[in-house]
């Protein structure tokens, strides 16, 4: 039986490789950080983790890890509700709810999790579910298990979403879910037109705050934040996997009701391990630092303003972005990956990305911003954007504008 099967899984290998569409994994061998290791023993600047607030290495958390594992133990071999909840990971739910400003939480292993998990519970084929074309594919997984009819609108198009929730009047409830930050512009969602709109069309909104949450906002509370409307919004899901330390795990947090619900009828809660009490205190821990200083958060903030408003007035052309995700624009596939591997070479560990991960003719490298660099690591990476920049035609040689 196997062997047709393993050469049609071979044709497939071989047309993603064709494509040149083949992922490979680069290995590194020192912790995550502004700096790594990779296996060849290059030691390469990464702009392409989503360490954030340069929690992934932290010491602090580190500790607070290590406390745990003294105090808890390893695993919990168990799920939450028979035998696998500590003081730990209440405490860590009540933390996240006070941070955003919500009412309860609820932890999963991974936000993939947290949105595959909040649909279905909540809403019926009586419902409706409006989502943006550009939302993460775990909300799109998530709303595949839900039998919610489905409205989608063009990524932060506000006309569109109008149409949409036009439409959706003939449901019960309405559910409005976007993204806080798009990954591949860095775009920020425009959560005060669709909290305008959720109430003019009666809706409840979702966001996800997952590229968001430690970013967005001046103390990092995410989109809510920015715009002002903290605890406005019925549902957030997002991750303690990029920002908030860079393990594993994710939540939902919100009103008491939904969290309440989500704790009796969602699947990936009721049937998934419980996440180690390791993570669990270093997520406190990171919450702590986190509401203690604003430290690592205008650390952030300054060094993506730094290298936005240095890479523009290079020349290059950048997507507009209130994240700390920088899509520096190539348009041409080819173009993005030769770039990549030659940033590579100077040390610079970015990422290139065409189609189909983002639309035909957008490639881009996206560079992602950390509070763990340096100044003089941003300003390699300028010079070094500069130089392969001129290189490979992207820049003039001899630019008019200033540098
Ligand atoms: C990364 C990401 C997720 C998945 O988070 P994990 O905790 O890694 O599963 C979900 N939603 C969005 C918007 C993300 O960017």
């Amino acid at each position: 039986m196997y062997t047709p099967f393993q050469s049609h899984l071979n044709d497939q290998l071989n047309e993603i490789k064709k494509a040149g569409l083949y992922k490979n994994e680069r290995i590194i061998i020192s912790p995550q950080g502004a700096e790594i290791t990779l296996e060849s023993g290059q030691k390469v600047l990464n702009f392409c983790a989503n360490n954030y607030l340069g929690l992934s290495g932290n010491q602090q958390l580190c500790d607070a890890a290590k406390a745990a594992l003294d105090s808890h133990g390893y695993g919990m071999s168990s799920v939450r509700f028979i035998c696998g909840t500590t003081n730990l990971h209440k405490e860590l739910e009540r933390k996240i709810a006070k941070f955003f400003r919500t009412e309860d939480t609820i932890l999963y292993a991974a936000c993939f999790d947290a949105n595959g998990g909040v649909f279905e519970p909540l809403l019926t084929s009586e419902d409706a579910i409006i989502s943006d074309s550009l939302n993460h594919a775990s909300i799109i997984d998530g709303v595949r298990l839900c039998k919610a009819v489905r409205y989608r609108y063009e990524n932060a198009d506000m006309d569109d979403l109008e149409n949409q929730l036009q439409l959706a009047q003939e449901q019960r409830f309405r559910l409005i879910v976007t993204d806080g930050v798009f990954s591949m512009d860095g775009n920020v969602a425009p959560l005060r037109q669709i909290i305008e709109l959720a109430e003019k069309y009666n809706a409840m909104v979702m966001v996800d705050e997952s590229h968001s949450a430690g970013v967005v906002g001046e103390t990092g509370r995410g989109v809510t934040e920015l715009y002002g409307l903290m605890g406005q919004v019925e549902i957030i899901t997002g991750t303690l996997g990029k920002a908030f330390g860079g393990a594993i795990g994710g939540f939902t947090t919100g009103k008491k009701e939904i969290i309440e619900l989500l704790r009796q009828r969602s699947r990936p809660y009721l049937f998934s391990n419980s996440i180690p009490p390791l993570v669990a205190a270093a997520g406190i821990k990171m919450v702590e630092m986190m509401t203690g200083t604003n430290e690592l958060q205008d650390r952030l903030h300054r060094n993506s303003e730094y290298f936005i408003s240095r890479m523009t007035a290079i020349g290059f052309d950048i997507k507009p972005t209130r994240s700390a995700i920088c899509a520096v624009m190539l348009y041409d596939a080819k173009l993005s990956q030769d770039f990549a591997a030659e940033l590579l070479k100077e040390g610079i560990y970015v990422t290139g990305f065409y189609f189909p991960v983002v639309p035909k003719g957008q490639a881009r490298i996206r560079v992602q911003l950390s509070a763990a660099h340096e100044i003089e690591h941003l300003d390699k990476a300028i010079k070094a954007f500069e130089k392969i920049g001129k290189k490979l035609g992207v820049l003039p040689l001899n630019p008019l504008k200033g540098t």
